[in-house]
């Protein structure tokens, strides 16, 4: 989900408004969005809007107070996990309050009886902003992943925009190493974003391994290219390409996952929000733009130094000032045991003059790394991904087959009671 306050509209048009750096995973890196300027003048004239909305009518915010009312909604007892009556009010009322519109039409409303279907197998993620369950559908007898973000820290975060910008993009794309979104829906107080389930990402393999092989480094970098490049082809920056970002399905090829921070962006165009996360972020994104899509191939540099080394080029930093500093030196930290071409590779990746850095399709199919690479998705998933995969890693819970039906109850406290039960 997206960690941003301050969203970048149109060419020249940039909306910064306050933040604060949110962490991700605990032991994991730390995604941040922050304001580029102080005193910028543009405002989101999105997020103005619904601002304005909010203040100026009276039944908007007695809907939005009702909506804080419900956090105190607690789901400990098995009764209380039945649908409150209120939940399943008829869904065709008129006028839509304003909680469920603001969310239409990127998240249709689904009444709780029509989740029914969902069982909770286990935690994947507790995020900043949600928490990612694996589910089964019991009516297509399917595994999914089901995101569920509360609607209220959207709206403290100032995130609505961006929120619904994740389902569009994720809607509209389709390739091989991208994970496409399944469903999404609202209940009264939480957004659900279901997509099929993966055992692991490309972060907890990394952890329990460290170094990858050259073999299986050449076949990620390869599958991230074509992943970039196709974003980049209809406009899309992804801003947030880091290890936790990328699922690994059981034959070891990878999904780019989270559109949380990405945002339609016209080659040509620039992008001023400081977001991302710190240790993967390029110099000029740290430095509050101008930027453009070549931050992602930087974000690549940094991914692919640390699968070849066990470690990230740069040390984190407690902010995007320390952090710039520091990723002004990185040029001299490549190993000078790595392989030629993979040194070459990275040097030209991690250029810090984005003007410089390696980012067409054409520099990588001859790029001499890549030698006897096809750069065809349908060649790369043939390729064997030579490490074992991890079949199953989501540790056995006292959430297993639980009879718990009303997702859109106080998510946050069921879950967390029932793990320190
Ligand atoms: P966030 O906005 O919190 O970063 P993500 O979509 O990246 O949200 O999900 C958080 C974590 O949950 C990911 O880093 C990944 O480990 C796990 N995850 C997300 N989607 C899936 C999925 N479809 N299958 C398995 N794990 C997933
Ligand atoms: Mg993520």
């Amino acid at each position: 989900m997206a960690y941003i306050t301050g969203t970048d509209l149109a060419e020249g048009e940039e909306a910064e408004t306050g933040m604060g750096a949110v962490s991700c995973r605990q032991g994991q890196h730390t995604r941040v969005a922050a304001p580029r300027k102080q005193g910028g003048n543009i405002q989101g004239s999105w997020s103005l809007g619904w601002k304005c909305l909010w203040s100026e009518m009276g039944p908007i915010r007695s809907g939005l107070e009702e909506l804080w009312e419900l956090r105190g909604h607690q789901c400990l007892q098995p009764k209380s996990l039945e649908p409150a009556p209120l939940l399943e009010k008829p869904l065709s009322e008129w006028p839509v309050p304003q909680f469920i519109n603001l969310f239409l039409p990127e998240f249709p409303l689904r009444p709780i009886r029509g989740q029914q279907h969902l069982k909770i197998l286990g935690l994947v993620a507790k995020g900043s902003f949600g928490t990612v369950l694996k589910v089964l559908d019991c009516a297509r007898k399917c595994v999914f992943a089901l995101k569920v973000v509360p609607k209220v820290k959207v709206l403290q975060r100032n995130t609505l925009r961006q929120c619904k910008e994740e389902i569009n993009i994720q809607r509209h794309i389709s390739h091989p190493f991208i994970h496409s979104l399944g469903d999404s829906w609202q209940g009264k107080r939480h957004l659900f974003i279901m997509c099929s389930y993966y055992s692991t990402d490309l972060y907890s393999l990394w952890s329990a391994v460290g170094c990858f092989p050259e073999l299986s480094i050449r076949l990620f970098a390869a599958e991230l290219v074509l992943v970039l490049c196709y974003l980049h082809d209809l406009g899309i920056i992804h801003r947030d390409v880091k290890m936790e970002n990328i699922l690994l399905d059981e034959r070891g090829h990878l999904k780019l996952t989270d559109f949380g921070l990405s945002r339609h962006l016209p080659r040509g165009a620039q992008a001023y929000t400081i977001c991302g996360t710190l240790q993967y972020m390029a110099p000029e994104v740290l430095s509050g733009g101008p930027y453009n899509h070549a931050a992602d191939w930087w974000s690549l540099g940094v991914l692919l130094f640390s699968l070849a080394t066990g470690k990230f080029p740069v040390a984190a930093e407690r902010d995007h000032v320390a952090m710039l500093a520091n990723v002004t030196h990185c040029d001299s930290e490549i190993p000078a045991s790595l392989n030629q071409e993979l040194s070459l590779l990275l040097h030209e990746l991690l250029c810090q003059n984005p003007l410089h850095r390696l980012r067409y399709l054409h520099q990588f199919q001859t790029h001499p790394f890549f030698r006897g690479v096809a750069f065809d998705p349908e060649l790369l998933q043939k390729q064997p991904a030579d490490f074992v995969m991890e079949t199953q890693v989501t540790q056995p819970n006292p959430l297993e087959f639980m009879p718990f039906k009303d997702f859109d109850c106080d998510l946050e406290s069921f879950l967390a009671n029932l793990i320190h039960a």
